[in-house]
């Protein structure tokens, strides 16, 4: 199929598309008062999309798929059609996770425009030399723990100010070696800039599965000034894909209704 054609179908289906009837389906499989829908997903060799559609039907979790631009996997404006047209063929959400500022020159608007969501994290922070901390990994070194939280809030910020994107990922999360001072270094003020950035811009903040992030106090504050959730599992295999389990128990404690939920439009055609 063309593009223009493509295009054509997409507008005839696309009406009938926006009232999924995926969302009922997770409704109605789950006793939870909210829709159970883990948008943060890899695909890899051994983790097909298969695979990840079988847990789906079988945990009644509805998925969102969210690859790496550039430097990862999705180089050009090439790759991204490619996988875009690859992913409409299954009922699942079709996003991206990009990794770094600026990463959105690489590929067309109108291409952008055919993702049903972008999920970004702030994860590679700048250290003012030209060096990057990769936040993610076990022996990430922080020397100066003021010094790093300034600039993991820069770059944080910017990201919620400047980049193209609908959820926030990894919110909150910190490198394992002053992870034990989390609730000490998420002041109040911190964590209202996040929000203050996030609702300005409509961006729905990442519950996370891997990190467990953010807490309770975070997501209240938050819910309060109208920010929207989404649950992420970040999986690669599929004994975590759609799990869950820190999602559900706090979205429970925090009383988050379905109201209080992002759930992304499928702007794309779905077979
Ligand atoms: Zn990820």
């Amino acid at each position: 199929m063309d593009r223009k054609t493509f295009i054509t179908n997409t507008a005839i289906t696309s009406g009938a598309l926006l009232t999924s009837p995926l969302l009922s389906y997770c409704k109605a499989a789950d006793e939870n008062s909210f829709p159970v829908v883990d948008l943060h997903v890899h695909t890899t060799k051994e983790f097909t999309i298969e695979k990840i559609l079988e847990i789906g039907e079988k945990n009644h979790v509805k998925f969102g798929i969210v690859d790496h631009p550039v430097s990862w996997a999705l180089k050009d404006d090439n790759d991204l059609e490619k996988y875009i047209q690859n992913l409409r063929k299954y009922p699942v959400y079709i996003g991206l996770q990009p990794t770094y500022l600026g990463w959105s020159k690489n590929y067309s608007a109108e291409l952008i425009a055919q993702l049903d969501y972008i999920l970004m994290d702030p994860q590679m922070v700048p250290m003012g030399n030209g060096d990057t901390w990769r936040i993610w990994e076990f022996d990430t070194y922080i020397d100066d723990t003021e010094d790093f939280m300034k600039r993991y809030m820069d770059y944080a910020l910017e990201v919620l100010n400047t980049e193209p994107i609908t959820i926030f990922g990894w919110p909150l999360f910190l490198p394992v070696c002053i992870a034990r001072d989390y609730y000490q270094l998420w002041t109040d003020e911190r964590m209202q800039l996040i929000i203050t950035a996030a609702k300005k811009r409509n961006i729905a903040i990442e519950i996370n599965d891997m990190a467990h992030t953010p807490h309770e106090e975070f997501i209240l504050k938050a819910k309060a000034q109208g920010l929207k959730f989404t649950f992420g599992s970040d999986a690669r295999t599929n004994n975590i894909a759609g799990r869950l389990a820190y999602c559900k128990r706090i979205a429970k404690k925090c009383d988050l209704k379905e109201a209080d939920f992002y759930i992304p439009k499928m702007t794309t055609q779905k077979s």
